[in-house]
């Protein structure tokens, strides 16, 4: 394999959050801590999974890369440089690079803007080109993302879900980004549907040389398009590797229960079922030692006590488990 350009590294991040479900009569102030020292690397070309349960802090490391949030500690580098110390000139400039396509475009469109205009809004606003020109590059990037010209003109109720999503990624590609992060851009769309929008990301990922994190609540959906994958929980990687080793040799319990609860289609592979236990737990008061021990099955002493390390336990395949 060739040697690729590291794109974002992101280390040890850490982001606390003022607890926002504290009572008004509760007087110690809790923190959450959305994100709890992870790190990983992207590299150019690549397509990042990051997988895991709602509350366990995927949003917010996407929306700290694309600094569209402040981060408590740690570092995220992009090309090299310290994304959190660009000053407003280079981050606007950056802003270029880096998009974002949300879960439900529609609430980032307003209803009474053509979605013509609305794919060219941003070109428009960094001075980048004419409105003729403008115009152009929306067509073709409608055609890009699978629409017919006839939609510049329409309005966004006008469009299907799986059509809304090709609109926010139009918005996001005429940017010429180098990279973007998805953020649960199929979540609430058909099965079908999902798939088309997924083979989107990918022909656009192939013609336009982009990078992805992409971010999903369930890891069926990302198995076609990660080369890589990272599994969080509240707020901490258990698991990271290349996409063959996640889904082919899963190591920790977690993983393997989110991956148990995947259907196969062939009834010859089995797979082991793992059934967690109970809900996941309160982010603003963890449990201690392995986060994951209140729900594993396979939970020893010390687990409860000791922080297991996140280790290397194959070429580029981390786990944090006292058990591997
Ligand atoms: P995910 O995207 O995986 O569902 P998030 O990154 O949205 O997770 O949230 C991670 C944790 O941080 C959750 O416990 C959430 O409640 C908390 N959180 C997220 N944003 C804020 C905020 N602006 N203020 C307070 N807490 C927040
Ligand atoms: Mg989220």
């Amino acid at each position: 394999m060739d040697q690729k350009e590291l794109l974002v590294e992101v280390k040890n991040l850490k982001k606390h959050y003022k607890d926002s479900s504290r009572s008004l009569f509760k007087r110690n102030q809790s923190v959450v801590k959305a994100v709890d020292n992870v790190s990983f690397t992207i590299e150019e070309g690549e397509t990042f999974g990051l997988v895991g349960e709602s509350g366990s802090g995927k949003s917010t490391i996407g929306r700290s890369i694309l600094r569209l949030t402040d981060i408590t500690d740690g570092e995220i580098l992009y090309k090299g440089k310290s994304v959190h110390q660009l000053s407003k000139q280079e981050l606007r400039e950056h802003r270029k690079s880096f998009q974002f396509v949300f879960q439900d475009p529609f609430s980032s469109l307003n209803p009474r803007i053509r979605i013509g205009d609305a794919i060219g809004e941003a070109l428009l606003d960094h001075g980048l080109a004419t409105k003729k020109e403008i115009r152009e590059k929306v067509l073709e990037v409608l055609n890009l993302c699978g629409l017919a010209p006839y939609h510049i003109d329409r309005f966004p109720h006008e469009f299907s879900g799986g059509q809304r999503q090709r609109i926010g990624i139009a918005r996001a590609i005429i940017m010429d980004p180098e990279f973007i992060v998805a953020d649960e851009p199929v979540s609430g769309l058909d099965v079908s549907i999902q798939a088309q929008i997924i083979n989107l990301f990918s022909d656009l990922q192939e013609k336009k040389q982009l990078t992805y994190l992409f971010i999903s609540h369930d890891l069926s959906v990302v198995e076609h398009i990660a080369t890589k994958v990272g599994v969080l929980y509240l707020g901490t990687l258990m698991e990271l590797g290349s996409r063959d080793e996640i889904y082919e040799n899963p190591l920790h319990p977690y993983t393997k229960s989110l991956l148990s609860a995947i259907p196969i289609p062939d009834p010859t592979v089995k797979r082991e079922r793992i059934v967690l236990q109970g809900d996941v737990p309160n982010p603003a008061n963890p449990p201690t030692g392995c986060k994951f021990h209140t729900r594993c099955p396979f939970a020893r002493e010390k687990c409860k006590t000791i922080v297991p390390e996140f280790k290397e336990v194959e070429a580029n395949h981390f786990v944090a488990c006292h058990l591997v």
